[in-house]
């Protein structure tokens, strides 16, 4: 390079600059002390120019807190032997133990058979903040602030191609969120998410790599373990979790959620196929009745079709009128009389078969179509109730609904629609058409839900509480729903002979739910012992496999012709 000024010219201005420069410059002599700095050095250290001098550049690169294996001077000294140049981001430590986010360059430079370092620091606390900043919106959930997809996905990667043991993929999600997103302000559901996020990072879960919020109410976390089934543990206590209320504003409401595991390598060894089958087995979860926590198992026929498949070919259905009512009898237990029937939805799909609302209610709740769905139902047993009513049958019919269909503009009308066609028979009683819904999907004490069970009442219809004991309501608010019935969930039926402790809470059941004037279905009988222990125990009415499956209209029929005989 061609010079135009002279040298003293140029280390003159050179100088100047030094002197000048916003970065810290300095020289450092061969024992790595200052002989040189520049006022902006003095200003980023926080010491005097005469403090500096003679001391060790060490004094400023010295970091108890660092991770690195080797400290910052000693790389620093080893480069300098092989190249003449360093480059490094560090924490300074500067006057009064404060440290700062720098960067540090050092040259070395040969000068008449003796060497020196000279070198500048960078005080980059804004831009770092900046980068920092940026890192937490791209890698943390800004509600809650865990780490979010992106971040699990990179971690998982890593622990895919280091480990040596089994991992275990967990995906879960808070189930009816989006009745949560309907009832709740945002505040309060961001509190809840943190609620969630806050009881299970406490829990301090052994063998857990990362705890991810991974969508609106998608979580994953993922387990290192020498055996998959080492992670039971931790789940379990996870699911404990959610025994307790949370807080919703100034109600208290318990969430649900619906886990789905995966292992690697047994469920696959790629990251893309163990999330997938972890989202399958959390979807199989939401769709099973009681199992909370399902492990991967292609045996179980979670290859279901893509929601959005079966949506559009439930679509189709609705229209093709493929939804089919089934009944099945219910019994009074002190009479042993058949008292009536529950309509229960079977799909006639064209290509597989009868289907049971196990494979398909979800998504029908989901997408939205369970008012289009019940509107059918109640057309078929409306005309049904008719049709019996003409052979002189008058019996119990319960219709299901899931609570989100009271807020369709239609729901009222609709039934009113039905009731005007059934009032047409003189021998038709309002009362004994019952209309069902899940304790889950009534959500605490929502206003809407409140109003459309009162509404219901005076149309002169019957309501019923199905699956208590399984949702979100408890004891303590069954009093705010004129119910006339109260369906205790099959869960608790199932071990009621053997398990003396579900035998107490039937029974506390059904002293508070006659105190509050309703009766009592038992849900699930499947033998005689159960059957005759429920009625024991106070219930009015029965249900189950014992007494009969769901059946066709025409099975249904002859059942009541049958019983009419006796
Ligand atoms: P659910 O209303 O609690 O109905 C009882 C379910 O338990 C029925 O399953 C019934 O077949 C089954 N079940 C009855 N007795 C026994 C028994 O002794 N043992 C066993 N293992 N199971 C028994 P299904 O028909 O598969 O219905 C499942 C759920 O789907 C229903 O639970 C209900 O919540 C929902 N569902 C059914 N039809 C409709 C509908 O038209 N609309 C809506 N929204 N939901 C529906
Ligand atoms: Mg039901
Ligand atoms: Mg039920």
């Amino acid at each position: 390079m061609t010079n135009l000024i002279d040298s003293h010219l140029k280390s003159q201005v050179l100088a100047k600059i030094c002197t000048h420069s916003q970065e810290g410059i300095f020289i450092l002599d061969a024992d790595w002390c200052f002989v040189w700095v520049n006022e902006s050095l003095s200003m980023i250290l926080g010491y005097t120019e005469d403090e500096l001098l003679r001391s060790p550049l060490a004094m400023v690169t010295h970091d108890p807190n660092s991770h690195q294996p080797y400290s910052l001077i000693h790389r620093l000294q080893n480069n300098l032997q092989i190249e003449d140049y360093f480059f490094s981001e560090f924490s300074c430590h500067t006057r009064y133990d404060v440290y700062i986010d720098a960067n540090i360059t050092v040259w070395r430079v040969d000068v008449e058979n003796e060497f020196y370092y000279a070198g500048a620091i960078r005080d980059v606390r804004g831009s770092m903040a900046t980068k920092r900043t940026l890192e937490k919106v791209l890698n943390f959930n800004q509600t809650t602030g865990l780490p979010n997809r992106t971040f699990f996905m990179s971690q998982l990667a890593d622990h895919l191609l280091e480990t040596y043991q089994e991992l275990v993929i967990v995906r879960f999600n808070i189930d009816r969120f989006r009745a949560y997103l309907n009832a709740l302000d945002e505040a309060v559901i961001d509190d809840l998410l943190n609620q969630l996020a806050n009881r299970i990072g406490r829990l301090a879960l052994g063998n857990l790599k990362i705890f991810s919020h991974y969508g609106v109410d998608d979580f994953a976390m993922l387990f290192e373990c020498k055996h998959a089934d080492m992670a039971r543990d931790a789940l379990e206590q996870i699911m404990q979790q959610f025994e307790m209320a949370f807080g919703a504003g100034e109600e208290q409401v318990y969430l649900h959620i619906s886990m789905g595991v995966s292992v690697y390598p047994k469920d696959g060894e790629q990251m893309d196929v163990l999330v997938r089958n972890a989202e399958k087995a959390m979807n199989f979860a939401k769709h099973s009745e009681g199992q909370d926590v399902v492990w991967y198992d292609t045996s179980l026929g979670m290859e279901t079709l893509p929601s959005l498949k079966l949506e559009a070919q439930i679509r189709r259905a609705l229209e093709n009128g493929e939804f089919v009512a089934y009944y099945q009898p219910k019994y009074e237990l002190q009479t042993g009389q058949l008292a009536g029937f529950e309509t229960l939805v079977r799909w006639h799909h064209p290509t597989r078969g009868l289907l049971t609302p196990f494979q398909f209610i979800h998504t029908i709740i989901e997408s939205r179509l369970s008012f289009e769905l019940f509107e059918q139902m109640l057309n078929q047993a409306t005309t049904q109730i008719l049709a019996w009513l003409d052979m002189n049958h008058s019996v119990n019919v319960c219709i299901n609904t899931d609570a989100s269909e009271f807020r369709h503009p239609s729901f009222l009308s609709s039934l009113q629609s039905a009731l005007d066609k059934a009032h047409t028979h003189p021998n038709f009683d309002a009362s004994k058409m019952i209309i069902e819904m899940t304790e889950s999907s009534l959500m605490i004490k929502d206003d809407t839900s409140v109003d459309a069970v009162n509404a219901l009442k005076n149309m002169g219809l019957s309501v019923a509480l199905d699956d208590f004991g399984t949702g979100y309501a408890s004891l303590s608010y069954l009093h705010y729903y004129p119910f006339d019935y109260v369906k205790i969930d099959k869960s608790f039926i199932d071990d009621i002979v053997h398990d003396q402790k579900h035998c107490d809470i039937v029974e506390a059941i059904v002293t508070m739910t006659h105190r509050l004037g309703m009766k009592v279905i038992a849900e699930g009988i499947e033998t005689e012992a159960q059957a005759n222990l429920v009625r024991k125990l106070g219930c009015e009415y029965a249900q189950g496999y014992y007494y009969g499956k769901p059946m066709s209209a025409r099975e249904a029929t002859d059942l009541l012709k049958k019983n009419s005989l006796k």
